[in-house]
């Protein structure tokens, strides 16, 4: 039976055009799905009887289920959702004043194994689903109103989660199948009806696919940048050694002309001692000259097992200050959620068929505390 949370609006479309239906009943069920929420046919109470029940012999709405749900101290709210053969993801909702924000993931694990981060370090087992995607948004909203969560913009009728950051466990183009059609309809009027810049996908840097997202839907792009050089870079984000920062600044500047917003996020984890001197924020400012950006510089989070410490708080201002000179703008992200697990890089969920990786504790960060493009392994 189909999932109806996983058809795009193009798709839904094909599902009543194939049963006869005009194509406005689409949109009449995309909007029970992806606006009331609602997880049976049956309720769908405009549209006549014998299609409800036509509907409910062949699809089925299915979100996610939920293994746990935590709450921290500041609100963050972080679900960690199966993913089937004991697998899970975990998607979090951060309120702030004027927004919610759902974090969302796009993979359960993920092949690219960044030194730095928790999901990396435990492989990947696979790709979800554009339901699996689309259902953290779905589940998200419904839950907070079944709730009777309260902010502004919900008292003005506007469902829980106002943005999109694709930042959660996987690399979101390595998905890239599912991950579209999940965009889509996070941007569709009949659906979650955001606007691009309210939607961003975080890349570690796969540039062909940067590329293939500028032309079949560009929202706003944020990419990892972590390193000012390719020597560090190929250390702590191993996907730079197929393609380098000179490709991948290139790849920042096509999509421009076609992003939502007219910079490029880049973040950076600030790891003591690796990548937070003086010397790599004047290398950071000369690698950026021609990509209009801004820079946000993410405190790192521990996770255990680690051998990679934060950058102390004056480093990472300092650090911050030495872009500001340069005239870029930088912010330093606020930590949410960590005494639930759930700030940048700490989602772990959980991984069955786990690959055996390189561990992170084999770098050295104190051996980086040499000048900008000293190699970091033995
Ligand atoms: N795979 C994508 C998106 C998920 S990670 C990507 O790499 O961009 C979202 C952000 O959190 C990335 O910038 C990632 O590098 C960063 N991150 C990973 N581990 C972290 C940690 N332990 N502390 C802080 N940020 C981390
Ligand atoms: Fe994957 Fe992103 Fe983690 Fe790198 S930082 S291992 S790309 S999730």
């Amino acid at each position: 039976m189909t999932n109806l949370l996983g058809l795009s609006p193009a798709a839904l479309a094909d599902f009543f055009a194939q049963r006869g239906e005009k194509p406005f009943r689409a949109r009449q069920v995309s909007r029970w799905l992806h606006q009331r929420f609602v997880d049976d046919v049956g309720a769908m109470t405009d549209i006549g009887k014998p299609l409800r029940e036509r509907l409910a012999g062949e699809a089925r709405i299915a979100g996610p289920a939920v293994i746990r749900d935590s709450t921290a101290a500041d609100g963050t709210r972080k679900w960690l959702l199966d993913a089937g053969s004991g697998n899970a993801v975990e998607s979090v909702y951060i309120p702030e004043d004027d927004r919610g924000t759902l974090c969302v993931s796009s993979q359960a694990g993920c092949a690219l194994d960044c030194a730095f981060c928790s999901t990396g370090r435990q492989g990947f087992n696979r790709n979800l689903t554009t339901a699996e995607i689309v259902g953290q948004l779905w589940h998200a909203n419904r839950t907070l109103l079944a709730e009777g969560a309260s902010a502004p913009w919900i008292d003005h009728g506007r469902p829980p989660v106002t943005n999109v950051v694709l930042m959660g466990m996987g690399e979101p183009l390595a998905n890239f199948d599912n991950v579209v059609p999940a965009l889509q309809l996070m941007l569709d009027d009949n659906a979650y009806g955001l606007s691009r810049r309210r939607v961003t996908l975080s890349t570690s840097g796969l540039v062909p696919l940067i590329d293939r997202l500028r032309e079949e839907c560009p929202v706003a792009l944020a990419v990892s940048l972590h390193a000012s050089n390719d020597a560090l870079r190929d250390q702590i984000v191993p996907i730079n050694r197929k393609h380098p920062l000179r490709d991948l600044m290139a790849a920042c500047q096509r999509y421009l002309p076609a992003a939502p917003r007219d910079f490029v996020t880049f973040e950076y984890v600030m790891l003591d001692g690796v990548n937070d001197s003086p010397a790599h924020a004047a290398e950071l400012v000369a690698l950026v000259r021609d990509t209009p950006c801004k820079f946000n510089l993410i405190p790192f989070n521990p996770f255990p097992g680690t051998a990679f410490r934060t950058s102390p708080r004056t480093r990472i201002v300092a650090f911050q200050q030495a872009l500001q000179d340069a005239g870029l703008v930088a912010t330093i992200r606020k930590t949410r959620g960590d005494d639930i697990d759930a700030a940048c890089g700490q989602l772990a969920g959980q991984v069955q068929d786990r690959v055996k990786r390189r561990l992170a504790t084999r770098i050295v960060p104190a051996a980086a505390a040499r000048a900008p493009g000293a190699t970091l392994l033995p």
